[in-house]
């Protein structure tokens, strides 16, 4: 293309490992280009790289992120004890994604995208249903022991004065047992409801909320009451005028007003019911190659991906020179989503409107019959066909090619 699109301010480019990193490339090159005069800050934070720089280059992403406001992130690995001689690591450094939410203090949203062909196992979910989990405290950062039979359990609070309160847990009396101990702050749960308040605001969706507040009437309580002192504050007016809801409920009448929903909101969970609950919808969704994420800081920072990981199976054979099928949709949504934003920050309706019809041509393309393995697997359509991880994105840009 002659005229590319210009971007004025730069988008924070992470890149990442594997069958991720192949794709990664490709999209630029394929997709976006030809049509796109790409204005990003590139970080490496490929293991290799991480590893080289005594992973400093995550923190500086994240403090790139912070000070331009939009990120798209490729998937990486978070090494474990067998990736330690693979790359010769000099540590086992923590996942990026840890060390990146930390920095922003973001919440995660993550949501399912939706092509005719590939059935949500709930028939009436017609539109996507996004999940925000909390990322912090409660089990996750637990103290737990086993007790012996004979003990007796409590919990002990020390003030700033050195006055101590104490409560009983349990007396084990007849038997063994069990003890845990967890937390959570003020400032982490309101920083999370401002991010989810946000979200909602930003995507014209309806938000949910739910904990146990009956059964725990301190703990989950706070949570509750944090979310609609945040709301009626801030919010409520907010909401009115773009016409959407927040609506709190106990977690089991959420689970099933879910089941029978049609979908199109954001269900905000606490740590522990978004881990398990995300795992839940992504399934019934159909795929987690077709689920993206994005991080959402509370100051309105934003940084995109996709939910999977580096796809390392397809990545040892592409790396013995067999052909790969890997779906690369959910990466070619984080780009998508990055753009938008940017655009819309920027006032840049050419890059707006770009990242509509990228999204645009990829359903297209699987609606179209032209898809990779995980999803002929799946989908119900006739005339499908398995194509290659190249080919798929070859096959998108004959579409894209046609609506730029
Ligand atoms: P994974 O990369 O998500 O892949 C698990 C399996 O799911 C794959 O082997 C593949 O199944 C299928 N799959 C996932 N994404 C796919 C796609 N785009 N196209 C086709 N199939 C797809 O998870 P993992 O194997 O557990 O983790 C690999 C590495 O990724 C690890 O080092 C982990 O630390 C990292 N990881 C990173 C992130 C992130 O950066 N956000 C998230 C999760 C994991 P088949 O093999 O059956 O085809
Ligand atoms: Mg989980």
């Amino acid at each position: 293309m002659e005229n590319k699109i210009k971007m004025s301010t730069p988008l924070v480019e992470m890149d990442g490992d594997e069958m991720t990193r192949i794709i990664w490339q490709k999209i630029k090159d394929i997709l976006l280009l030809p049509y796109v005069d790409l204005n990003t800050e590139y970080y490496d934070l490929g293991l290799v790289h991480r590893n080289e720089t005594n992973d400093k280059v995550t923190i500086d992403s994240a403090n790139a992120t912070l000070k331009y406001g939009v990120a798209v992130k490729c998937a990486t690995i978070t090494p474990n004890a067998a990736r330690m001689p693979e790359y010769n690591l000099k540590e086992m450094w923590k996942s990026p994604n840890g060390t990146i939410r930390a920095i922003l203090d973001g919440t995660v949203f993550r949501s399912p995208i939706l092509v005719k062909g590939i059935n949500p196992y709930i028939p009436t979910w017609t539109k996507p249903i996004t999940i925000a989990r909390h990322a912090y405290g409660d089990i996750y950062k637990n103290t737990e022991m086993k007790v012996e039979k004979g003990t007796k359990a409590e919990l002990v609070i020390t003030d700033k004065n050195g006055k101590e309160t104490r409560s009983t847990i349990h007396n084990f009396e007849n038997t063994d047992g069990i003890i845990q101990g967890v937390h959570n702050t003020k400032e982490s749960i309101s920083s999370f409801a401002r991010a989810c308040f946000n979200y909602a605001l930003d995507t014209k969706q309806d938000i949910w909320f739910s904990t146990k507040d009956t059964i725990s009437k301190q703990y989950d309580h706070t949570f509750k009451d944090i979310f609609q002192e945040i709301y009626d504050a801030e919010y409520d007016e907010k909401f009115k005028s773009a016409g959407i809801e927040y609506f709190y409920t106990l977690i089991d009448d959420a689970v099933a007003r879910v089941i029978r929903s049609e979908g199109g909101f954001i269900w905000a969970c606490k740590n522990y019911d978004g881990d398990v609950m995300s795992d839940m919808v992504a399934t019934a969704y159909g795929s987690l190659a077709m689920m993206t994420s994005v991080l959402v800081s509370p100051s309105g920072v934003y940084e995109y991906e996709a939910a999977h990981g580096t796809v390392q199976r397809h990545y040892y054979k592409h790396l013995k020179g067999e052909s790969t099928s890997t779906n690369s949709v959910a990466t070619i949504f984080a780009w998508s989503g990055a753009l938008r934003k940017r655009g819309e920050l920027d006032n840049n309706q050419e890059l707006v409107n770009f990242a509509e019809k990228l999204e645009k041509a990829t359903i297209t393309t699987i609606e179209d019959g032209i898809m990779t393995g995980d999803l002929t697997a799946l989908s119900t359509l006739s005339n499908k066909k398995k194509v290659d991880t190249e080919t798929f994105l070859i096959e998108v840009n004959n579409r894209l090619k046609n609506l730029v």
